[in-house]
């Protein structure tokens, strides 16, 4: 068998997704309503979200049955491969095995289609013709707008100002695939409008760009919204990446010491660690759980546990987790996947219970890290994944210094193909870091609705 990468066969594709929740020893709290104060129920996201997908959001079954439909789809490139890192272990000079599953061999190039291709199937099975969504650096964007193509959905994507105008590749790829893109914030909504009176420049926000989706869904009867992350519906979809790499981690007679994900809103993070997460819940294991995030919007290292808003103009219900204020918008950082200002409920709470780890890094720290794996592995990392490698370099070092055999299994999300300006930029000098954002935080951790406690 090679000792380079471990291939599963189409059979052993999942044939279902795990439900950490069912696993909890004390479950994240409800979702609030901003008004009352009470636990919303299902028919506050009715408007917004098909029935199937608000059943999965509060289910408490450990597993749910993949439709044959969604299956057949995530063949195109499901299993993905689990490579073992014996260059870059070479040239760290470490003890450690480093072991890394490679998500960006879908056709979007990232871990993304995973829910998008689920997303649409309910969607489309539950008669709904269009689809609103946020894109931030437009890896979900084209997830979903690959997605709709295949169940005939139409799709507009709210693509947030700054992607748009540093990513043009990733539009013309969701338009490609029959999608309809806008720079947010737009003039077309009322929440757009809100902020571009503000600030007529605005660089957009993920969370912005999720109240303008939100609010064309909510007002169109024909029109549902799609999230990319965050819900526990999208973590849930995340988990056939987990599940697959404990088959190969198998193949490769090794059991992970130390699990991997950068950490945006937590869905890639979620689909590699929380199957493997049930072990230590579970079974007792020991093992390690690190999430990688940007210091210019360090959700779980410096924000606070509470209940706040999933979108910038309060629109969504209050949600318990870290953080940043939803009124925060963070630097215009390359990795346009990690600009989020809060973090999954179900990974917040993991990581309040210490059952996760956090830490944060500066986007040139990150780069340096993904030239180093590009030049011992090959692949072009995602900006995003470029987080995730360094925590892994870290930890292949902290073996070495203390000469011990640790086995280390993280999440490559994506490539970066689509970000060669800002390989660019940081070959060139140019890239630049932003220091933690103190006082625009502080701002915005003002602004959390002082409703219930998390
Ligand atoms: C969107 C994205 C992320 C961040 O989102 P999560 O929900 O935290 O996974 C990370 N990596 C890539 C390649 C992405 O496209």
């Amino acid at each position: 068998m090679s000792q380079y990468k471990y291939l599963l066969q189409e059979s052993d594709l999942p044939d279902q997704w795990y439900n950490i929740a069912a696993d909890m020893p004390e479950p994240a709290g409800p979702p609030l309503d901003p008004g009352s104060g009470q636990p919303i129920g299902p028919e506050a996201l009715a408007p917004l979200f098909p029935m199937a997908l608000i059943e999965q959001e509060v289910s408490p079954e450990r597993y749910t049955p993949i439709p044959d439909e969604v299956r057949e789809v995530y063949k195109l490139w499901r299993p993905t491969p689990l490579y073992r890192a014996h260059r870059l272990e070479k040239a760290l000079e470490t003890p450690a095995h480093i072991y890394y599953k490679y998500e960006g061999v879908s056709p979007a190039g990232s871990h993304k289609p995973n829910t998008a291709v689920a997303q649409a199937y309910y969607n489309r099975e539950a008669g709904v013709t269009r689809l609103t969504t946020e894109t931030g650096a437009g890896q979900w964007g084209s997830a979903l707008a690959m997605a709709c193509n295949f169940f005939g959905i139409e799709l507009k994507v709210y693509m947030v100002n700054v992607s748009y105008e540093q990513k043009p590749y990733r539009r013309i790829m969701m338009e490609t695939w029959g999608a309809q893109v806008v720079a947010s914030p737009t003039s077309e909504t009322n929440s757009g409008r809100a902020i571009l009176e503000k600030d007529p420049q605005s660089p957009g926000s993920l969370g912005i760009a999720i109240s303008e989706a939100m609010e064309v869904a909510a007002t169109n009867d024909d029109t549902n919204y799609s999230l990319g992350s965050v819900l526990n519906h999208v973590l849930l979809h995340q988990t056939v990446i987990g599940q697959e790499s404990i088959k190969q981690m198998e193949m490769a007679g090794e059991y992970p010491d130390v699990v991997i994900g950068c950490a945006g809103g937590g869905s890639n993070f979620a689909g590699l660690a929380l199957p493997l997460l049930r072990d230590r819940l579970v079974n007792g294991k020991k093992t390690r759980f690190v999430a990688a995030e940007p210091e210019a919007c360090p959700t779980l290292t410096r924000g606070e546990y509470t209940y706040d808003f999933g979108d910038a103009s309060s629109m969504t219900p209050l949600m318990p987790m870290y953080t940043l204020g939803h009124s925060f918008v963070p630097p215009a950082i390359h990795s346009g996947g990690l600009r989020y200002h809060g973090m999954a409920p179900l990974i917040s709470k993991l990581v309040k219970d210490g059952h996760v780890e956090a830490k944060a890094y500066h986007q040139t720290s990150a780069f340096d890290a993904a030239l180093q794996f590009a030049r011992s592995e090959a692949i072009l990392p995602a900006p995003e994944s470029s987080h995730a490698i360094l925590a892994a370099v870290e930890e292949a070092i902290a073996a070495r210094e203390a000469g011990e055999k640790r086995v280390i299994l993280f999440n490559l999300s994506g490539h970066g193909h689509f970000d060669l300006g800002a390989y660019e930029q940081y070959l060139r000098g140019n890239l630049e870091d932003f220091s933690y954002p103190a006082e625009a935080v502080k701002e915005a951790l003002a602004e959390i609705p002082k409703v219930g406690s998390a």
